[in-house]
């Protein structure tokens, strides 16, 4: 994907948070718990760029620390996630759903099936799965 030099652009359910980002490297679904619960869906697929290529253009995230040295984004007004920021990696992720066009940006594989759902089985099938982080 890195060769795609188009601006993506996204932003929450209200409206508040506004942000795109450029440069996407991956797309993939996410199955574990903390996503899960997080988003209070079934699995949450997300995309990943560098920390400098997503970039807020309306509005504040606010953040919450969900794991040591992990901090979510996401609006403090209607709640919708948008961010995963790793502090120890140059790149982020951002939840596909809240781009303006999610299905510009199709998941390749899945992670973290070792926590798949039942009902998430169906979700892009034949894409590779992997038990936990993509090798
Ligand atoms: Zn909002
Ligand atoms: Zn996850």
């Amino acid at each position: 994907m890195s060769e795609n030099s188009r601006t993506y652009p996204g932003g929450c359910l209200c409206g508040a948070v506004r942000y795109r980002l450029r440069h996407p490297r991956a797309a993939y679904w996410c199955h574990c718990t903390l996503c899960r619960r997080a988003s209070g869906s079934a699995a949450l697929p997300w995309v990943t760029v560098e920390r400098g290529d997503f970039e807020v253009v309306q509005g504040v995230l606010k953040l919450y620390a969900s794991s040591p040295g992990v901090v979510r984004g996401f609006c403090g007004a209607c709640g919708s996630p948008i961010l995963f920021d790793m502090a120890r990696e140059d790149a982020v992720d951002v939840s596909l759903g809240t781009l303006d066009d999610p299905d510009a940006l199709p998941p390749t594989h899945h992670i973290w099936t070792s926590t798949a759902l039942e009902m998430a089985q169906g979700l892009g099938p034949g894409l590779p799965r992997h038990g936990a982080e993509a090798p």
